[in-house]
């Protein structure tokens, strides 16, 4: 029976000691957390910049007029000339 309270009382402590550090584990990981935040919104913006481009650079160019315009629509939006 001895033994076991023992064992009881040093898990008990180092419950104990791990709850008080507790809080600074997770207050120490919030400025990590606004950095990779951060670091996903920038690399959200440059996501849609390069799809901007690779759309511009993929539109097919119309054959009256040279300028490029949606694949799905039926006429040019610059000179109205059907496909
Ligand atoms: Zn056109």
């Amino acid at each position: 029976m001895e033994p076991l309270y023992v064992i009881g009382a040093l898990f008990l402590l180092v419950l104990a000691v791990l709850w008080f550090f507790l809080p600074f584990a997770i207050f120490g990981m919030q400025p990590k957390m606004q950095k990779i935040l951060d670091e996903a919104k920038q690399t959200n913006h440059l996501l849609v910049e390069i799809k901007g481009l690779l759309q511009i650079a993929a539109a097919p160019e119309c054959k009256a007029c040279g300028k490029p315009f949606n694949p799905t629509a039926a006429v040019c939006p610059h000179c109205g000339c059907a496909r």
